[in-house]
C-alpha cells in the first residue's frame, strides 16, 4: 500500500529542516519496505502569498484532501507577511476544514538534553498532551455592547459540545490504554468555570467507564501547570480543552528542553482528511539561512506520522536513531541549541544513517 504525503516546508528554517525530516522517512521506509510517495508543494509559504496574493491555491482543499498526511515544515516570515495572514492562511484553514480536532505532543526528555527542570533526567518525562483542537474557549461567539463608554462590556463564550468534547476524549483514553502506565489525566477548573467544566468532568467520567483499565485523575488547571513543573513524572497522558491544551502543550515541551527538538501532529482520527505533523517551533527567521536549525523537530514529527500511518515499529525507529545520537553527544554532530556546532545537514545525516543502519 502507498503512502502519499504531501510535503508543505514553509518559510525559513522550514526549509532548511524539511530535507532532514525527508532523509529520515526515506531511511525509515527503506528499512521497514513502506512505500512512501511524497509530494511537495510551494504553497503555504510567505513567498507563495507574495506572488499570489493569498496562501493557498484556490483548489487547495482537493489537492490535499488526496494525500494520506500532511508533512508540514513552518510558516510565518512577519518581516514580509503578517502572521495573522500567514498563518490563518494556511495552518489554522487546514486544522479547521480537515477537522483535525486532536492536536497530539508528545513531552519527553531525550538523553543528552538539559531540562530546564533541575536534576530530571530521561524517563522523568514522559508524557502526551492531548489538546482539543476544533471549539472550546476559541469560538467566535460573543461581541461587545456599548463600544466605547463607560458601560462596555465584552462577551466571549465557550462552546462545548457533547460530540466535540467525547471524540477527544475517545482519542486520549484509546491512548492512555496502549501505553504501558495507562493513566489518563484530566484538566479541568470545575471549581471556577461552573458550567462548562463540571459538565467536562462528567464527560470524562462517563468516558471512563468505557476504560476499566485506565487509571483517571484531573487537576484543576491552575495546579496541573505547577504540577508539570514540580512532578513532570506522575503524567502518562493529559486531556485538556482548546485555552487549557494551548497553555499545557506549550509548557510540557518546554520542561524537556530546546523547542528544536519538539514535534506535534494535528490529527483527523478517522482518516476522513489528511492529518498534519509539524514540528513545534516556528520559521525562526534569527537564525535562517544559516544552515544551524535544530532538524530533530522535523524528523521526530515524521516518526509520529509513519506511527499514524500505521507503522509503529518504523516510528520507534527513527525516535531510537534521535536518541542514539544524542546520548553519544558528539559536538561536532550536534546544532548550537543542543550545544554543539554541528549543522542541520550533519546532525539530519547522522541520524538517518542510524535510522538505516539499525536493522
Ligand atoms: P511561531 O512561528 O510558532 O510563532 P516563534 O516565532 O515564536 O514561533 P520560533 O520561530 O519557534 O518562535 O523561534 C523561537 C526561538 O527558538 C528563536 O530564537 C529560534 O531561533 C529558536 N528556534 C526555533 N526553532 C529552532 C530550531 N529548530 N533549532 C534551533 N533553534 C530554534
Ligand atoms: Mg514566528
Amino acid at each position: 500500500m502507498t503512502h502519499r504525503i504531501a510535503v508543505l516546508a514553509g518559510d525559513g528554517i522550514g526549509t532548511e529542516v524539511m530535507p532532514e525530516g525527508v532523509r529520515a522517512l526515506e531511511a525509515a521506509a527503506g528499512r521497514f519496505g513502506i512505500d512512501l510517495d511524497l509530494t511537495a508543494f510551494g504553497f503555504a509559504s510567505c513567498d507563495y502569498y507574495l506572488e499570489h496574493g493569498q496562501m493557498l491555491p484556490d483548489d487547495w482543499h482537493e489537492t490535499l484532501a488526496a494525500f494520506d498526511a500532511i508533512f508540514y515544515g513552518a510558516i510565518g516570515w512577519p518581516d514580509k507577511v503578517p502572521d495573522h495572514i500567514s498563518l490563518w492562511g494556511s495552518l489554522l484553514k487546514f486544522r479547521r476544514e480537515f477537522d483535525q480536532y486532536v492536536n497530539l505532543r508528545p513531552c519527553r526528555l531525550l538523553p543528552g538534553i538539559q531540562s530546564p527542570l533541575a536534576g530530571r533526567a530521561p524517563g522523568d518525562i514522559d508524557f502526551y498532551v492531548v489538546r482539543e483542537n476544533t471549539e472550546g474557549e476559541y469560538s467566535s461567539v460573543g461581541g461587545t455592547m456599548f463600544e466605547g463608554t463607560e458601560r462596555e462590556v465584552v462577551i466571549q463564550e465557550t462552546v462545548m459540545t457533547r460530540t466535540g468534547v467525547d471524540r477527544v476524549l475517545k482519542y486520549a483514553f484509546d491512548l492512555a490504554a496502549t501505553r504501558p502506565r495507562k493513566k489518563l489525566t484530566s484538566a479541568t477548573k470545575s471549581n471556577g468555570i461552573a458550567i462548562t467544566m463540571p459538565w467536562w468532568d462528567t464527560r470524562v467520567a462517563a468516558m471512563a467507564e468505557h476504560y476499566p483499565e485506565v487509571e483517571v485523575d484531573k487537576f484543576h488547571i491552575d495546579i496541573l501547570t505547577a504540577n508539570f513543573v514540580l512532578h513532570p513524572d506522575w503524567f502518562d497522558v493529559v486531556v485538556a480543552s482548546n485555552l487549557f491544551g494551548d497553555i499545557l502543550s506549550d509548557l510540557g515541551p518546554a520542561c524537556t528542553g530546546t523547542i528544536g527538538v519538539a514535534p506535534s501532529a494535528n490529527i483527523n482520527p478517522e482518516g476522513r482528511f489528511p492529518s498534519l505533523f509539524e514540528p513545534v517551533h516556528g520559521s525562526a527567521p534569527d537564525i535562517a539561512g544559516r544552515g544551524i536549525a535544530n532538524p530533530i523537530g522535523q524528523i521526530w514529527s515524521g516518526a509520529m506520522m509513519l506511527e499514524h500511518l500505521g507503522h509503529a515499529e518504523a516510528g520507534a525507529a527513527i525516535l531510537a536513531a534521535i536518541e542514539a545520537v544524542l546520548a553519544e553527544g558528539d559536538p561536532s554532530l550536534l546544532t548550537p541549541d543542543l550545544g554543539g556546532r554541528g549543522t542541520t545537514t550533519g546532525l539530519g545525516q547522522a541520524i538517518a544513517e542510524r535510522i538505516a543502519d539499525d536493522g
